[in-house]
């Protein structure tokens, strides 16, 4: 860790523009983390853009400082046809190709030879890129921008601690789940002392919902079925469903899949959603022993133990029954 970091400080000492980015379909610690290494490395004097596969999702718009463009930008195209990026960094991606068609293109974008750097906190992180800042003890990336913030001698500033904090703030489950650990609260406490208010973030991320949310959520568990003797729930969505929900194209579905395992007596809990026409997303969670990261590489997918996602292809009804095995299997 200690190594990578100052590699990653030696390495700023000549790049002139820094590229950076994260996972596709952006959570808070990847929103939060991306801003804030944007800002830090900016107080730290260096040029830096941030570019994102996907937008930011509507919830985590108040942590935006400046815009964050797409990976199809005509200024950025433009800007690196002349002066092409000195080095990358992916931040929050277990594998590269998390960070979507930002890993795709990214190359045409920096010099020949450009350095990419690695900062995450997935176990199952591949260890891609030519610096490698990662540690699966942290429960967000949040608390590695504070820690590459330190090796700088960066000061965090109060916008900055905002962004941060809503990272750790997420990641952790409200300082709810399993990865909660005095390390996250102490960064916590930091950010706190930077400036972050816990109130307006927790406000902004959590109590400002749309009734869609509510109304699919109450749908969900109208209709709810347990599998494996009450062991195993699982929710899912077509696009139609989705569609008749928010029918503002607004849409928010994260942290549903936290409710599945709240149910007395779930183990292991999953959200599936159609994202296409083949196409599905599962969000996958464990109360317990049962990792659920090896049920989501069993699809290709990763994450953590208790936390995992994963793509599937093909019709709902065979899709829901191909995850429901898989999470079965897991329980013997
Ligand atoms: P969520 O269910 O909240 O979207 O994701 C839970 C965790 O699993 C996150 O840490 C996320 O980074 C990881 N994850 C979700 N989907 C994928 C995936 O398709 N591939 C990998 N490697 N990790 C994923
Ligand atoms: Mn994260």
């Amino acid at each position: 860790m200690l190594e990578g970091l100052n590699a990653f400080k030696d390495v700023l000492a000549t790049a002139g523009r820094v590229l950076i980015s994260t996972h596709v379909n952006p959570d808070g610690d990847a929103v939060g983390s991306l801003l804030g290494l944007r800002r830090v490395l900016r107080a730290y004097g260096v040029a830096v853009t941030a570019v994102l596969a996907d937008p930011v999702p509507v919830k985590y718009r108040f942590l935006a400082d400046e815009p964050v463009p797409g990976p199809r930008d005509d200024e950025l195209a433009r800007s690196t046809t002349t002066d092409p990026f000195d080095l990358a960094v992916f931040i929050d991606a277990s594998e590269l190709e998390r960070v979507g068609e930002v890993a795709e293109r990214f190359a045409q974008w920096c010099r020949p030879g450009a350095p990419l750097v690695n900062i995450d906190h997935h176990i199952g992180n591949t260890g891609f890129g030519d610096i490698v800042i990662v540690d699966p003890g942290r429960a967000s990336s949040g608390e590695l921008v504070l820690e590459v913030a330190d090796v700088l001698g960066v000061t965090i500033d109060p916008v900055t601690a905002r962004q941060l904090y809503a990272a750790v703030l997420t990641d952790t489950g409200r300082f709810q789940f399993s990865n909660t650990n005095e390390a996250s609260l102490c960064a916590a406490g930091r950010l706190v002392r930077a400036g972050a208010d816990p109130q307006t973030i927790a406000e902004r991320i959590y109590f400002e919902r749309p009734a869609a949310f509510y109304r699919l959520l109450g749908h969900l568990f109208e209709h709810m079925t347990l599998q494996a003797e009450g062991r195993i729930c699982v929710f899912a969505v077509s696009r139609e469903e989705t569609a008749a929900f928010f029918r503002d194209g607004h849409y928010d579905s994260e942290g549903i899949v936290d409710f599945t395992v709240q149910v007395e007596g779930v183990e292991i809990g999953a959200f599936l959603r159609q994202t296409g026409e083949r196409i599905f997303r599962a969000s996958l969670r464990s109360r317990g022993e049962i990792n659920v990261r090896a049920i989501a590489e069993t699809f290709g997918g990763g994450g953590h133990e208790k936390a995992a996602g994963c793509t599937l292809e093909g019709e709902m009804p065979e899709v829901r029954e191909r995850l429901i095995a898989a999470m079965t299997r897991s329980l013997e």
